[in-house]
Protein backbone atom coordinates (compact mmCIF):
# COMPACT_ATOMS: atom_id res chain seq x y z
CA UNK A 1 0.00 0.00 0.00
CA UNK A 2 1.41 3.27 -1.17
CA UNK A 3 0.71 6.82 0.30
CA UNK A 4 -0.10 9.24 -2.44
CA UNK A 5 -0.44 13.11 -2.14
CA UNK A 6 -2.18 14.66 -5.25
CA UNK A 7 -2.65 18.21 -5.60
CA UNK A 8 -5.32 19.94 -7.90
CA UNK A 9 -4.73 23.24 -9.51
CA UNK A 10 -7.94 25.65 -9.75
CA UNK A 11 -8.55 24.62 -13.18
CA UNK A 12 -8.59 21.10 -12.48
CA UNK A 13 -11.40 21.73 -9.93
CA UNK A 14 -13.14 24.54 -11.97
CA UNK A 15 -16.25 22.91 -12.71
CA UNK A 16 -18.58 20.93 -10.98
CA UNK A 17 -17.90 18.75 -13.73
CA UNK A 18 -14.22 18.73 -12.96
CA UNK A 19 -14.46 18.44 -9.33
CA UNK A 20 -16.39 15.13 -10.35
CA UNK A 21 -13.58 14.12 -12.33
CA UNK A 22 -11.18 14.44 -9.47
CA UNK A 23 -13.48 12.76 -7.07
CA UNK A 24 -13.44 9.61 -9.50
CA UNK A 25 -9.44 9.83 -10.39
CA UNK A 26 -9.03 9.09 -6.04
CA UNK A 27 -11.32 7.07 -5.85
CA UNK A 28 -9.48 4.80 -8.53
CA UNK A 29 -6.34 5.42 -6.75
CA UNK A 30 -8.12 4.45 -3.34
CA UNK A 31 -9.11 1.51 -4.86
CA UNK A 32 -5.56 0.63 -6.27
CA UNK A 33 -4.87 -0.46 -2.66
CA UNK A 34 -3.40 3.02 -1.94
CA UNK A 35 -3.76 5.61 0.68
CA UNK A 36 -4.78 8.78 -0.76
CA UNK A 37 -4.36 13.13 0.27
CA UNK A 38 -5.78 15.32 -1.71
CA UNK A 39 -4.55 18.82 -1.77
CA UNK A 40 -7.08 21.19 -3.63
CA UNK A 41 -6.82 24.84 -4.55
CA UNK A 42 -9.93 27.07 -5.01
CA UNK A 43 -11.62 26.75 -8.08
CA UNK A 44 -10.51 29.02 -10.74
CA UNK A 45 -10.82 32.42 -10.97
CA UNK A 46 -12.72 32.61 -7.02
CA UNK A 47 -9.43 34.14 -5.43
CA UNK A 48 -9.24 36.93 -8.08
CA UNK A 49 -12.74 37.59 -7.07
CA UNK A 50 -12.37 37.51 -3.93
CA UNK A 51 -9.40 40.24 -3.75
CA UNK A 52 -11.99 42.19 -5.93
CA UNK A 53 -14.57 42.45 -3.91
CA UNK A 54 -12.03 43.27 -0.63
CA UNK A 55 -11.11 45.97 -2.98
CA UNK A 56 -14.31 47.36 -3.41
CA UNK A 57 -14.57 47.99 0.18
CA UNK A 58 -11.11 49.81 0.72
CA UNK A 59 -8.22 49.81 -1.83
CA UNK A 60 -5.30 48.19 0.49
CA UNK A 61 -7.47 46.07 2.75
CA UNK A 62 -5.46 44.96 6.56
CA UNK A 63 -3.74 41.88 5.27
CA UNK A 64 -5.24 39.56 7.91
CA UNK A 65 -8.84 40.43 6.82
CA UNK A 66 -7.23 39.30 3.58
CA UNK A 67 -6.30 36.01 4.36
CA UNK A 68 -10.07 35.15 6.24
CA UNK A 69 -11.71 36.00 2.74
CA UNK A 70 -9.07 34.68 0.76
CA UNK A 71 -8.93 31.24 2.65
CA UNK A 72 -12.57 30.73 1.63
CA UNK A 73 -11.96 29.74 -1.75
CA UNK A 74 -10.62 26.70 -1.19
CA UNK A 75 -12.91 25.63 1.49
CA UNK A 76 -15.54 25.94 -1.36
CA UNK A 77 -13.36 23.61 -3.25
CA UNK A 78 -12.62 20.95 -0.23
CA UNK A 79 -16.47 20.25 0.47
CA UNK A 80 -17.67 20.21 -2.86
CA UNK A 81 -15.10 17.26 -3.35
CA UNK A 82 -15.89 15.58 -0.59
CA UNK A 83 -19.46 15.86 -1.28
CA UNK A 84 -18.70 14.69 -5.22
CA UNK A 85 -16.58 11.52 -3.56
CA UNK A 86 -19.39 10.46 -1.19
CA UNK A 87 -21.93 10.68 -3.85
CA UNK A 88 -19.97 7.79 -5.73
CA UNK A 89 -20.95 5.94 -2.21
CA UNK A 90 -16.89 6.41 -0.75
CA UNK A 91 -15.78 7.71 2.66
CA UNK A 92 -14.31 11.31 2.40
CA UNK A 93 -13.09 13.96 5.13
CA UNK A 94 -12.21 17.53 4.31
CA UNK A 95 -9.40 19.45 6.43
CA UNK A 96 -9.06 23.36 6.33
CA UNK A 97 -5.26 24.32 6.76
CA UNK A 98 -5.91 24.38 10.56
CA UNK A 99 -7.61 21.10 10.90
CA UNK A 100 -4.52 19.79 8.84
CA UNK A 101 -2.08 20.71 11.54
CA UNK A 102 -0.47 23.45 9.02
CA UNK A 103 1.22 25.70 11.10
CA UNK A 104 2.44 29.27 9.78
CA UNK A 105 4.59 32.16 10.42
CA UNK A 106 5.70 35.05 8.93
CA UNK A 107 3.18 38.30 7.50
CA UNK A 108 -0.07 37.86 6.69
CA UNK A 109 -1.12 36.90 2.73
CA UNK A 110 2.82 35.99 2.70
CA UNK A 111 2.73 33.09 5.63
CA UNK A 112 5.66 29.66 4.93
CA UNK A 113 4.98 26.81 6.88
CA UNK A 114 6.51 26.27 9.65
CA UNK A 115 5.67 22.54 10.13
CA UNK A 116 2.67 20.67 9.86
CA UNK A 117 1.09 17.96 12.38
CA UNK A 118 -0.87 15.64 10.76
CA UNK A 119 -2.64 13.68 13.36
CA UNK A 120 -5.86 14.52 12.17
CA UNK A 121 -5.21 13.82 8.63
CA UNK A 122 -3.62 10.32 9.87
CA UNK A 123 -6.09 8.74 11.64
CA UNK A 124 -9.07 9.86 8.89
CA UNK A 125 -6.43 8.16 6.61
CA UNK A 126 -6.88 4.82 8.79
CA UNK A 127 -10.52 5.15 8.64
CA UNK A 128 -10.26 4.01 5.26
CA UNK A 129 -11.46 8.39 4.05
CA UNK A 130 -10.02 10.13 1.14
CA UNK A 131 -8.34 13.09 2.87
CA UNK A 132 -9.23 16.28 1.23
CA UNK A 133 -7.10 19.05 2.43
CA UNK A 134 -7.44 22.85 1.77
CA UNK A 135 -3.94 24.51 0.06
CA UNK A 136 -2.71 27.68 0.11
CA UNK A 137 -3.77 27.84 3.95
CA UNK A 138 -2.35 27.39 7.76
CA UNK A 139 -2.73 28.94 11.03
CA UNK A 140 -0.08 30.84 12.87
CA UNK A 141 1.36 30.82 16.58
CA UNK A 142 -2.01 32.80 17.73
CA UNK A 143 -4.33 30.63 15.42
CA UNK A 144 -5.13 33.58 13.11
CA UNK A 145 -5.36 32.02 9.24
CA UNK A 146 -2.53 32.97 6.67
CA UNK A 147 -2.42 32.39 3.32
CA UNK A 148 0.98 31.31 1.94
CA UNK A 149 0.61 33.44 -1.11
CA UNK A 150 -0.39 33.02 -5.36
CA UNK A 151 -0.07 29.46 -6.36
CA UNK A 152 0.72 28.60 -2.63
CA UNK A 153 -1.29 25.05 -3.10
CA UNK A 154 1.63 23.51 -4.15
CA UNK A 155 4.03 24.46 -1.36
CA UNK A 156 0.97 22.98 0.93
CA UNK A 157 0.87 19.87 -1.14
CA UNK A 158 4.76 19.33 -1.07
CA UNK A 159 4.91 20.18 2.70
CA UNK A 160 1.89 17.79 3.69
CA UNK A 161 3.90 15.19 1.22
CA UNK A 162 7.20 15.93 3.54
CA UNK A 163 5.57 15.39 6.68
CA UNK A 164 3.44 12.43 6.06
CA UNK A 165 5.93 10.70 4.39
CA UNK A 166 4.48 10.06 1.23
CA UNK A 167 5.51 7.56 -1.20
CA UNK A 168 4.69 9.66 -4.15
CA UNK A 169 3.88 13.68 -4.48
CA UNK A 170 2.19 14.93 -7.72
CA UNK A 171 0.88 17.89 -8.93
CA UNK A 172 -2.06 17.96 -11.36
CA UNK A 173 -2.60 20.87 -13.49
CA UNK A 174 -4.23 21.47 -16.76
CA UNK A 175 -0.61 21.04 -19.11
CA UNK A 176 0.93 17.44 -19.05
CA UNK A 177 3.96 18.51 -17.19
CA UNK A 178 6.53 21.18 -17.23
CA UNK A 179 7.29 22.40 -21.04
CA UNK A 180 10.72 23.65 -22.57
CA UNK A 181 8.05 27.12 -22.25
CA UNK A 182 4.68 27.71 -21.72
CA UNK A 183 3.24 25.92 -24.38
CA UNK A 184 0.69 29.06 -24.56
CA UNK A 185 3.45 31.04 -25.96
CA UNK A 186 5.68 28.62 -28.19
CA UNK A 187 3.47 26.20 -28.79
CA UNK A 188 5.23 23.82 -30.25
CA UNK A 189 7.53 23.67 -26.48
CA UNK A 190 8.29 20.15 -25.68
CA UNK A 191 7.03 18.70 -22.55
CA UNK A 192 10.51 18.22 -20.21
CA UNK A 193 10.45 14.27 -18.66
CA UNK A 194 13.09 15.49 -16.00
CA UNK A 195 14.20 18.60 -14.01
CA UNK A 196 16.40 18.87 -11.34
CA UNK A 197 15.62 21.55 -8.53
CA UNK A 198 17.74 24.22 -9.40
CA UNK A 199 16.41 24.38 -12.50
CA UNK A 200 12.84 24.10 -11.58
CA UNK A 201 13.48 26.52 -9.12
CA UNK A 202 15.20 29.01 -11.48
CA UNK A 203 12.25 28.67 -14.34
CA UNK A 204 9.75 28.94 -11.66
CA UNK A 205 11.26 31.99 -10.05
CA UNK A 206 11.86 33.56 -13.61
CA UNK A 207 8.78 33.74 -14.46
CA UNK A 208 7.24 29.41 -15.40
CA UNK A 209 4.57 29.80 -12.89
CA UNK A 210 3.53 26.17 -13.65
CA UNK A 211 5.00 25.43 -9.90
CA UNK A 212 5.14 28.48 -7.04
CA UNK A 213 8.74 28.67 -6.60
CA UNK A 214 8.46 28.67 -2.92
CA UNK A 215 7.05 25.17 -3.25
CA UNK A 216 10.13 23.95 -5.24
CA UNK A 217 12.33 25.75 -2.45
CA UNK A 218 10.69 23.62 -0.14
CA UNK A 219 10.88 20.41 -1.77
CA UNK A 220 14.80 20.77 -2.93
CA UNK A 221 15.13 21.81 1.22
CA UNK A 222 13.52 18.46 2.21
CA UNK A 223 14.29 16.42 -0.79
CA UNK A 224 10.72 15.75 -1.93
CA UNK A 225 10.64 14.32 -5.55
CA UNK A 226 7.42 15.24 -7.23
CA UNK A 227 5.86 14.90 -10.58
CA UNK A 228 3.61 17.34 -12.33
CA UNK A 229 1.40 16.10 -14.78
CA UNK A 230 -2.43 16.67 -15.84
CA UNK A 231 -5.60 15.82 -14.27
CA UNK A 232 -7.48 15.72 -17.55
CA UNK A 233 -5.47 12.41 -18.74
CA UNK A 234 -3.00 9.91 -17.69
CA UNK A 235 0.25 10.60 -19.23
CA UNK A 236 3.03 10.78 -17.96
CA UNK A 237 4.36 14.19 -16.56
CA UNK A 238 7.20 16.42 -15.33
CA UNK A 239 9.18 14.15 -12.59
CA UNK A 240 11.38 17.17 -10.22
CA UNK A 241 14.20 15.52 -8.81
CA UNK A 242 17.68 15.89 -7.55
CA UNK A 243 20.17 16.59 -10.10
CA UNK A 244 22.03 13.54 -12.54
CA UNK A 245 24.54 13.58 -15.15
CA UNK A 246 21.49 13.02 -18.07
CA UNK A 247 20.55 16.36 -17.10
CA UNK A 248 24.17 18.10 -18.08
CA UNK A 249 23.81 16.80 -21.80
CA UNK A 250 21.82 20.13 -22.84
CA UNK A 251 23.10 23.35 -22.12
CA UNK A 252 19.44 25.13 -22.31
CA UNK A 253 16.44 23.30 -20.78
CA UNK A 254 13.90 25.79 -20.35
CA UNK A 255 12.64 29.48 -21.96
CA UNK A 256 10.70 31.34 -18.92
CA UNK A 257 8.81 34.69 -20.01
CA UNK A 258 7.73 37.29 -17.57
CA UNK A 259 5.56 40.32 -18.44
CA UNK A 260 4.71 43.30 -16.27
CA UNK A 261 8.02 44.39 -15.47
CA UNK A 262 9.31 48.28 -14.91
CA UNK A 263 12.96 49.47 -14.99
CA UNK A 264 14.01 52.40 -12.44
CA UNK A 265 17.54 54.06 -12.65
CA UNK A 266 19.02 56.35 -10.86
CA UNK A 267 22.20 58.09 -12.42
CA UNK A 268 24.35 60.62 -11.08
CA UNK A 269 25.06 58.93 -7.42
CA UNK A 270 27.82 60.26 -5.97
CA UNK A 271 29.80 57.28 -5.40
CA UNK A 272 31.18 58.25 -2.25
CA UNK A 273 28.05 57.61 -0.64
CA UNK A 274 27.07 54.23 0.34
CA UNK A 275 24.26 54.47 -2.38
CA UNK A 276 23.75 50.81 -2.88
CA UNK A 277 23.22 50.53 1.04
CA UNK A 278 20.95 53.24 1.30
CA UNK A 279 18.96 52.41 -2.06
CA UNK A 280 18.05 48.58 -1.02
CA UNK A 281 17.64 49.45 2.13
CA UNK A 282 14.98 51.79 1.81
CA UNK A 283 13.26 49.69 -1.26
CA UNK A 284 13.34 46.78 1.44
CA UNK A 285 11.64 48.44 4.15
CA UNK A 286 9.15 49.52 2.02
CA UNK A 287 8.44 46.00 0.98
CA UNK A 288 9.26 45.90 -2.56
CA UNK A 289 11.08 42.81 -4.04
CA UNK A 290 14.22 43.91 -6.86
CA UNK A 291 14.95 41.83 -9.12
CA UNK A 292 18.07 42.79 -11.64
CA UNK A 293 20.37 45.08 -10.12
CA UNK A 294 22.97 46.51 -12.35
CA UNK A 295 25.37 49.03 -10.97
CA UNK A 296 28.11 50.80 -13.35
CA UNK A 297 31.44 51.68 -12.27
CA UNK A 298 31.82 55.03 -11.11
CA UNK A 299 33.80 57.88 -13.66
CA UNK A 300 34.41 60.93 -12.09
CA UNK A 301 33.39 60.05 -8.56
CA UNK A 302 29.67 59.62 -10.31
CA UNK A 303 27.98 56.32 -10.18
CA UNK A 304 24.56 54.83 -12.15
CA UNK A 305 22.13 52.09 -10.94
CA UNK A 306 19.55 50.12 -12.45
CA UNK A 307 17.02 47.73 -11.45
CA UNK A 308 14.03 45.60 -12.43
CA UNK A 309 10.45 45.26 -10.41
CA UNK A 310 7.28 43.95 -11.03
CA UNK A 311 5.02 47.01 -12.51
CA UNK A 312 2.53 46.76 -9.51
CA UNK A 313 5.44 47.60 -7.68
CA UNK A 314 6.71 50.59 -9.80
CA UNK A 315 4.58 54.12 -7.91
CA UNK A 316 5.99 52.83 -4.90
CA UNK A 317 9.21 52.41 -5.83
CA UNK A 318 9.24 56.09 -7.43
CA UNK A 319 8.15 57.33 -4.23
CA UNK A 320 10.40 55.83 -2.12
CA UNK A 321 13.52 56.67 -3.99
CA UNK A 322 12.52 60.20 -4.18
CA UNK A 323 12.64 60.85 -0.23
CA UNK A 324 16.36 59.36 -0.66
CA UNK A 325 17.51 60.95 -3.81
CA UNK A 326 18.96 63.90 -2.06
CA UNK A 327 21.56 61.64 0.61
CA UNK A 328 22.48 59.95 -3.14
CA UNK A 329 24.28 63.54 -3.97
CA UNK A 330 23.56 66.88 -5.24
CA UNK A 331 23.53 65.68 -8.79
CA UNK A 332 21.21 62.50 -8.06
CA UNK A 333 18.38 62.09 -10.60
CA UNK A 334 15.78 59.39 -11.02
CA UNK A 335 14.51 57.71 -14.14
CA UNK A 336 12.32 54.94 -15.10
CA UNK A 337 10.05 52.91 -17.84
CA UNK A 338 7.31 50.42 -17.70
CA UNK A 339 6.19 47.62 -20.76
CA UNK A 340 9.22 45.74 -19.90
CA UNK A 341 9.19 41.42 -20.20
CA UNK A 342 12.08 39.15 -18.72
CA UNK A 343 13.14 36.62 -20.78
CA UNK A 344 15.40 33.99 -19.22
CA UNK A 345 17.00 30.63 -20.67
CA UNK A 346 17.87 28.05 -17.73
CA UNK A 347 19.74 25.03 -18.12
CA UNK A 348 22.12 22.87 -15.32
CA UNK A 349 24.22 22.03 -18.55
CA UNK A 350 25.34 26.28 -19.16
CA UNK A 351 28.30 25.66 -16.18
CA UNK A 352 29.66 23.17 -18.74
CA UNK A 353 28.83 24.74 -21.96
CA UNK A 354 30.47 28.02 -23.47
CA UNK A 355 28.85 30.48 -25.95
CA UNK A 356 24.74 29.84 -24.20
CA UNK A 357 24.97 34.21 -23.72
CA UNK A 358 26.35 34.20 -27.21
CA UNK A 359 23.51 32.10 -28.75
CA UNK A 360 21.07 33.66 -26.98
CA UNK A 361 21.96 37.16 -27.95
CA UNK A 362 22.58 36.42 -31.80
CA UNK A 363 19.34 34.86 -32.29
CA UNK A 364 17.03 38.34 -30.88
CA UNK A 365 19.50 40.16 -32.79
CA UNK A 366 18.94 38.01 -36.03
CA UNK A 367 14.85 38.37 -34.78
CA UNK A 368 15.61 42.31 -34.51
CA UNK A 369 14.74 42.49 -30.86
CA UNK A 370 16.59 44.87 -28.69
CA UNK A 371 17.55 44.08 -25.65
CA UNK A 372 18.21 45.64 -22.16
CA UNK A 373 19.33 45.05 -18.88
CA UNK A 374 21.26 41.74 -18.17
CA UNK A 375 21.78 39.31 -15.62
CA UNK A 376 22.79 35.72 -14.92
CA UNK A 377 23.11 33.00 -12.39
CA UNK A 378 25.66 29.88 -12.67
CA UNK A 379 22.53 28.40 -14.75
CA UNK A 380 20.13 30.95 -15.99
CA UNK A 381 20.71 34.04 -18.33
CA UNK A 382 17.79 36.74 -18.55
CA UNK A 383 17.45 39.85 -20.21
CA UNK A 384 14.69 42.22 -20.16
CA UNK A 385 12.70 43.42 -23.60
CA UNK A 386 10.54 45.28 -24.45
CA UNK A 387 6.83 43.75 -23.86
CA UNK A 388 5.72 43.63 -26.91
CA UNK A 389 8.62 42.24 -28.22
CA UNK A 390 8.46 39.12 -25.49
CA UNK A 391 6.64 36.00 -27.77
CA UNK A 392 8.74 36.49 -30.41
CA UNK A 393 11.88 36.77 -28.45
CA UNK A 394 10.56 33.45 -26.52
CA UNK A 395 10.03 31.32 -29.94
CA UNK A 396 13.17 32.93 -31.59
CA UNK A 397 15.71 31.44 -28.42
CA UNK A 398 13.29 28.30 -28.18
CA UNK A 399 14.53 27.62 -31.90
CA UNK A 400 17.89 28.50 -31.13
CA UNK A 401 18.66 26.42 -28.58
CA UNK A 402 16.78 23.45 -30.82
CA UNK A 403 13.81 22.97 -28.45
CA UNK A 404 11.28 22.72 -30.42
CA UNK A 405 9.05 19.40 -30.83
CA UNK A 406 10.10 17.92 -34.26
P1 LIG B 1 -2.90 25.27 -11.44
O1 LIG B 1 -4.18 26.03 -11.39
O2 LIG B 1 -3.08 23.81 -11.73
O3 LIG B 1 -2.02 25.54 -10.26
P2 LIG B 1 -1.32 27.09 -13.03
O4 LIG B 1 -2.15 27.99 -13.91
O5 LIG B 1 -0.77 27.65 -11.78
O6 LIG B 1 -2.17 25.78 -12.75
O7 LIG B 1 -0.10 26.47 -13.87
C1 LIG B 1 -0.34 25.86 -15.11
C2 LIG B 1 -0.07 26.86 -16.24
O8 LIG B 1 1.29 27.26 -16.19
C3 LIG B 1 -0.22 26.28 -17.63
O9 LIG B 1 -1.55 26.37 -18.06
C4 LIG B 1 0.75 27.10 -18.48
O10 LIG B 1 0.11 28.07 -19.26
C5 LIG B 1 1.62 27.83 -17.45
N1 LIG B 1 3.06 27.64 -17.70
C6 LIG B 1 3.99 28.62 -17.67
N2 LIG B 1 5.19 28.15 -17.96
C7 LIG B 1 5.06 26.82 -18.18
C8 LIG B 1 5.95 25.78 -18.53
N3 LIG B 1 7.25 26.00 -18.71
N4 LIG B 1 5.45 24.53 -18.66
C9 LIG B 1 4.14 24.28 -18.48
N5 LIG B 1 3.24 25.22 -18.16
C10 LIG B 1 3.68 26.49 -18.01
N1 LIG C 1 -6.16 29.78 -4.81
C1 LIG C 1 -4.81 30.31 -4.64
C2 LIG C 1 -4.44 31.18 -5.83
O1 LIG C 1 -5.22 31.34 -6.74
C3 LIG C 1 -3.78 29.25 -4.39
C4 LIG C 1 -3.53 28.27 -5.50
O2 LIG C 1 -4.34 28.17 -6.44
O3 LIG C 1 -2.51 27.58 -5.45
O4 LIG C 1 -3.37 31.73 -5.84
MG1 LIG D 1 -0.60 27.04 -9.79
Amino acid sequence: MALIVQKYGGTSVGTIDRIRNVARRLIELQNEENQVVAVISAMSGVTDKLIALAQQVMPNPPAREMDVILSTGEQQSIALLCMAITAEGYKAKSFTGAQAGVRTYGSHTRGRIENIEPKLVKSALSEGCIVVCAGFQGVDADGFIQTLGRGGSDLSAIAMAAAIKADLCQILTDVDGVYTCDPRVVPNARKIANLCYEEMLEMASSGSKVMQSRSVEFAKKFGVVFEVRNSMNNNPGTIVQEENHAMESLAVRGVSIERNQARVTLSGIDSSVAHSALILTALAQAEINVDMIVSNTAHDGIARQSFTMNMSDLGAAQATLKTILPKLGEKATMESEGGLAKLSVVGVGMRSYAGVAATMFQSLADAGIPTGMIATSEIRITTTVEAGDIEAAARAVHTAFSLDAV
